[in-house]
């Protein structure tokens, strides 16, 4: 790596978001500091951002107290992640650059919507964008309102996903309404785990165990954070089918494992009919039929959606180096309920 590249990347690294005071919005006085980094972008302005979602959900209808967020790659011209519209109830979500940040393992949904319920809250707790900009903590110590003038400072503030004292009384006083709270910190604690695991597993490399309760018919990832995988009744047998059968299964004799797939199928289905589940099964374990594939390969894609491709590896029904089908996983991590 050459000292020019470092030179560039720590430039880029610190770039500045420009702390810009709304109440000259009319204006408009601000200092963009284009960045030194040969990083050519194009910016849209504030005003056209929060212009097109304001169009947006009055072409389409929407309830003008309802959120709507514009996802988008493009840079805006004063170079933040995120902000919310005058109308308190749009805003922009920037989508690129979050590797950057937080390294390429990163799953850039959980930043993206780490910035969705905080933009939802601060829109309900304050009444103008004014007030927003007031609010925010120019120093970074993890609260959702810290402004992370610095933008590599983001990763503290997103890895500890807190609301400190000052914002939490905030929010009573502005009558915030709890279940909207609870919910907030139910995602800031998924987004949490999901962005320290994704810190912690290249250095610690080792699979997660796995819960799978039956009745919710999900796969709990518990050294992830608990992330879930959710698979219909067919999946879930056939998954649980899998798991059984430590050394794989050559699908052109899942025929033979018939009975015992009706026999966990019947357990989760919640189906009463028996002809109706045998018929299902059957299908199932026909090989020559497409109805096997296709829940093996929904499987597969059920992981990759959740966990990306590289740490899926271990969870899947695929083909094991014995060639025939299993799951590479090591069952002592593995507990159903
Ligand atoms: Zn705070």
């Amino acid at each position: 790596m050459d000292l020019e590249y470092l030179g560039r990347k720590t430039t880029f690294e610190n770039q500045e978001q420009v702390l810009h005071s709304i109440c000259m919005s009319e204006q408009m006085v601000y200092s963009y500091k284009r960045p030194v980094f040969p990083f050519k972008k194009n910016v849209y302005t504030w005003k056209q951002l929060f212009n097109t979602i304001e169009v947006y959900k009055k072409e389409n209808e929407i309830d003008s107290n309802d959120f709507v967020f514009l996802l988008t790659n493009q840079y805006n011209d004063k170079n933040w992640f995120a902000f919310i519209g005058p109308s308190m109830r749009t805003g922009f979500i920037h989508t690129d650059d979050w590797p950057w940040f937080f390294g390429d393992t990163t799953d850039i949904r959980y930043p993206i919507a780490y910035e969705v319920i905080a933009w939802v809250v601060r829109g309900l707790m304050y009444n103008d964008q004014k007030e927003v900009v007031g609010g925010f903590h120019k120093k970074t110590f993890g609260c959702i309102n810290d402004f992370c003038k610095n933008k590599k400072e983001i990763t503290i503030k997103m890895r500890t996903a807190d609301v400190c004292e000052d914002c939490m009384q905030e929010m009573k006083n502005k009558d915030v309404p709890p279940h909207y709270l609870n919910q907030l910190f139910s995602v800031l604690d998924g987004i949490r785990s999901n962005l320290m695991f994704r810190k912690r597993i290249s250095i610690i490399n080792k699979p997660s165990r796995i819960k799978i309760d039956l009745e919710a018919k999900k796969i709990f990832l518990v050294d992830f954070g608990n992330l879930d995988v959710r698979l219909n009744p067919k999946e879930l047998s056939l998954y649980l089918l899998f798991l059984r059968k430590t050394n794989g299964i050559a699908l052109h004799s899942l025929f033979e494992c018939n009975d015992e797939l009706l026999h966990i199928y019947r357990m989760i289905s919640g189906r009463e009919n028996i002809d109706e589940m045998a018929r299902t099964i059957y299908l199932l374990t026909n090989y020559l039929g497409g109805e096997l594939h296709t829940t093996i390969s929904r499987i597969k894609s059920k992981f990759v959606k959740a966990l990306g491709s590289e740490l899926a590896l271990n969870y899947y029904v695929q083909v094991l180096p014995t060639d025939v089908h299993g799951i590479p996983l090591k069952r002592e991590g593995v507990e159903v309920t």
